[in-house]
């Protein structure tokens, strides 16, 4: 299958060209036509499928049609659990709005007020959006959406897991119901599929991963340990390993975060530790240098 046979506007067509992809992914050339058609839709796919072209070239494509309302409000809305993601989507939606001159704008928490009231206050045609923070600026009626036509939930998963619902519930509340809405998710089983139900309208289903297939590549191993310095000995033999390119550590709080991160640093590993306690541009430079390679350890 290619790009031109699915029905998108030429000027999205250009830019995808521009951006060199040749061919759509799975959930690409599967999503698209549900979503152009008019559907609902919740589709399963992973970060690297392709997932937020499957979402963001049809939404693209509504605003090649002009809104008949004047007003200012955002068409189309990207709800996502965290800044980096929101970040990305963004990101996505000028590369590939460039030549439909799409405004696109994010909004997500830690970030000054004055500012995100000035973009809110300019014409939009894409919000994308962390929960909290869209919720706070909706009740304060910083926000127009009498002109939205599309609601779009990326990594709902992850929105579950950090207790967002409860915020995507009240936005959507204030949705109207004529608008078409789509949900990503690395799984579509148990709670997301109840929330499914209840956020969407007879949704088609993709799924291009199954959940068996989700973690092939991932070996998971459980290793118990005596005490602090013995789990220190074992990930320092671990991190060690001529095998490991780069490693993510997790840890319980920010704190020990911090802590661990000094500790492997000043035994030699290129680390950083990364937690909500950061600025964002200090969050952003650290996860560039993981990117570029310049992190090996990220705690
Ligand atoms: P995502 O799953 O949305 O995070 O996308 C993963 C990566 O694939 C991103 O870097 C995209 O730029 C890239 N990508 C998306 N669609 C295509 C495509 N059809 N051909 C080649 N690369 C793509």
């Amino acid at each position: 299958m290619s790009f031109e046979s699915l029905n998108l506007d030429s000027a999205i067509l250009r830019a995808i060209e521009e951006s060199g992809y040749t061919t759509p992914t799975a959930i690409q050339s599967q999503a698209i036509p549900v979503v152009t058609a008019g559907h609902d839709l919740m589709a399963s796919a992973q970060t690297g499928t392709g997932k937020t072209a499957a979402f963001m070239l049809p939404a693209l494509n509504l605003l090649a049609t002009p809104h008949e309302l004047k007003s200012r409000g955002p068409r189309i809305l990207v709800l996502v659990p965290t800044r980096e993601l929101a970040t990305q989507v963004n990101e996505a939606a000028r590369k590939y709005g460039k030549f439909i001159r799409a405004r696109t704008v994010s909004i997500v928490g830690g970030m000054p007020y004055p500012l995100q009231n000035k973009l809110l206050s300019q014409p939009l045609d894409i919000l994308v959006a962390t929960p909290g923070r869209l919720l706070d600026h909706m009740e304060r009626g910083r926000i127009d959406l009498s002109r939205l036509q599309m609601l779009v939930l990326d990594e709902a998963d992850r929105m579950l897991d950090m207790g967002f619902l409860p915020d995507v519930e009240r936005i959507c509340e204030q949705l109207s119901a004529e608008r078409q809405t789509l949900l990503f998710s690395a799984t579509l089983d148990g709670d997301i599929a109840r929330i499914a139900k209840q956020i969407l309208k007879n949704p088609k289903t993709i799924q291009v991963a199954t959940q068996k297939e989700k973690h092939a590549n991932i070996e998971q191993r459980l290793h118990y340990v005596d005490d602090m310095t013995h789990k220190n000995k074992l990930l320092e033999h671990l991190l060690i390993a001529p095998e490991v390119n780069q490693v993510i550590i997790f840890t319980s709080t920010k704190r020990h975060a911090d802590v661990l991160a000094e500790d492997l640093y000043a035994a030699g590993h290129k680390t950083a530790a990364l937690h909500g306690d950061m600025t964002q541009g200090a969050r952003n430079r650290t996860l560039t240098k993981l990117r570029q390679g310049d992190v090996k350890v990220l705690v």
